[in-house]
């Protein structure tokens, strides 16, 4: 059959490479000039890794990748460094990575800290046929009842406004769930960064014959030229691409509200953490919701000595944020830098910066989403729509964009087998 697969993210080359495989012939169309969608990366002359353009890194539980790079024979590429885990609060950084840290998280009372170890254990131990189910009450009412105010306000609060701001009223606690049960300790990153598994995938494409057009979107007129069409774009996108989808369709489909990630990486000769690789920041006020240092999880050697950090933020569509220069977000957020490591008063020198936009990054999972989540199948014959509103209750990630685009490219090839 003719398949074309609209975008080249983690979920279009994983169909791509499936439906390949058996044989099909393929097309990719991705607009930008360069694979890998959200996880896409950025390279500086004189570096010898390349970095995500937003900070990535994988689960040990992330099976369906571990799987793709074993296949792939980069499995010896795949290292689990040791990463540190903190939280910002009241001017102090708190380390956040065991049970013992978190009985000396000061902000609770000994009690509260007791109980929100003990609850997290709970939640990690609950089977997902359980997890599923709490998708009918709401994260914050679940968190205050058992975890306690103290414990809402001084942890999850600040976290659920940072990644979901105006909207974190309306998360769900499967989502919250899957986010504690899915966390592991250790992180897996590969050598060269996610780019090595786009080169590696778009390699074996190739030699597959799989015919990649970057820099090129798809085209409705385009649609007559093949069997099967999977489209894995923002549904926004989609709808505007397809305009004769019935309304009825459309309305549902944009009924799912998304934030924007905008990530300003900072290319400095001094580290801006000390030795933090993640940093939420639990108090209020400030611009960004977390700092997020690669160079403390895999060293600064392949970046030319230089250290990486992205000050991380999650916003609507309308958010002031989103219309300002890189110039003007770095100075909005030194002062606060500066807050968390005074150090950086004295002795700050950028090298360079790069300001990174990823549109409809991150979807809100409302109450009883499983109701309303998309399908694979469209009202338009042939046409299918695979995107990151179909991953739920687990937090979307290249792991589920893989598993995604496996199962909406078997689906396809059971079709005419
Ligand atoms: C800030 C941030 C941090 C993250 N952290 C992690 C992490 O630590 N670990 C992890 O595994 N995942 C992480 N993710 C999530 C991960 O990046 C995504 O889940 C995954 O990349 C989604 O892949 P996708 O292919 O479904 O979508 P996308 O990556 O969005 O791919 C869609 C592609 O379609 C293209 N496109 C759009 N319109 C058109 C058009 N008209 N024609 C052709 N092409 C088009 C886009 O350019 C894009 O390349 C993070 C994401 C963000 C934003």
């Amino acid at each position: 059959m003719k398949i074309a697969i609209v975008g080249g993210g983690f979920t279009g080359l994983s169909a791509a490479f499936y439906l390949s495989d058996k044989k099909h012939q393929v097309t990719i169309y991705e607009k930008e000039k360069y694979l890998g969608g959200l996880a896409a990366t950025y390279k500086a002359t004189g570096w010898e890794w390349s970095v995500e353009r937003h900070y990535h890194h994988w689960f040990t539980n992330d099976n369906a990748a571990l799987s793709l790079i074993n296949k792939l024979g980069l499995s010896e590429k795949i290292i689990f460094p040791k990463t540190l885990t903190a939280n910002y609060y009241n001017g102090q950084i708190y380390p956040f990575n065991s049970p013992l840290q978190l009985l000396a998280f000061s902000p609770l009372s000994f009690g509260n800290r007791v109980r929100t170890g003990l609850v997290t254990l709970a939640l990690k131990l609950i089977p997902s046929s359980i997890g599923q189910t709490l998708e009918s009450q709401k994260a914050t009412d679940w968190i205050r009842r058992y975890f306690g105010e103290e414990s809402y306000n001084n942890i999850w609060e600040p976290l659920l406004e940072g990644k979901f701001s105006r909207y974190k009223e309306e998360i769900n606690m499967a989502w919250f769930w899957a986010r504690i049960k899915k966390r592991t300790l250790r992180l897996g990153y590969l050598e060269g960064g996610y780019q090595t598994l786009v080169d590696a995938l778009a390699h074996k494409l190739e030699k597959a014959g799989c015919t990649v057009f970057t820099g090129k979107s798809f085209e409705n007129k385009y649609r007559k030229d093949f069997d099967r069409v999977i489209v894995t774009i923002p549904s926004f996108t989609f709808i505007r691409m397809f305009p004769q989808l019935p309304e009825k369709y459309k309305n549902r489909l944009l009924s799912v509200k998304h934030l924007h990630a905008l990530n300003l990486l900072l290319i400095t000769k001094e580290r801006i953490l000390d030795e933090v690789y993640w940093l939420n920041i639990n108090e209020k006020g400030f611009p960004f919701l977390a700092v997020v240092a690669q160079t403390n999880m895999i060293g600064e050697n392949h970046y030319g000595g230089n250290h990486l950090t992205w000050i991380a933020n999650y916003l609507p569509s309308n958010h002031k944020y989103l219309k300002m220069t890189k110039e003007e977000i770095f100075d909005l957020y030194l002062p606060y830098l500066k807050k968390i490591n005074p150090r950086l008063n004295s002795q700050f020198s950028i090298l360079n910066s790069q300001l990174f936009f990823g549109p409809f990054a991150q979807p809100i999972f409302p109450l009883n989403y499983s109701k309303i989540k998309p399908k694979f199948t469209t009202p338009l014959p042939n046409i299918y729509i695979a995107n990151m509103d179909m991953v739920y209750p687990w937090d979307r990630g290249t792991n589920y964009a893989i598993e995604m685009g496996e199962k909406v490219a078997k689906l396809i090839h059971q079709q005419v087998i």
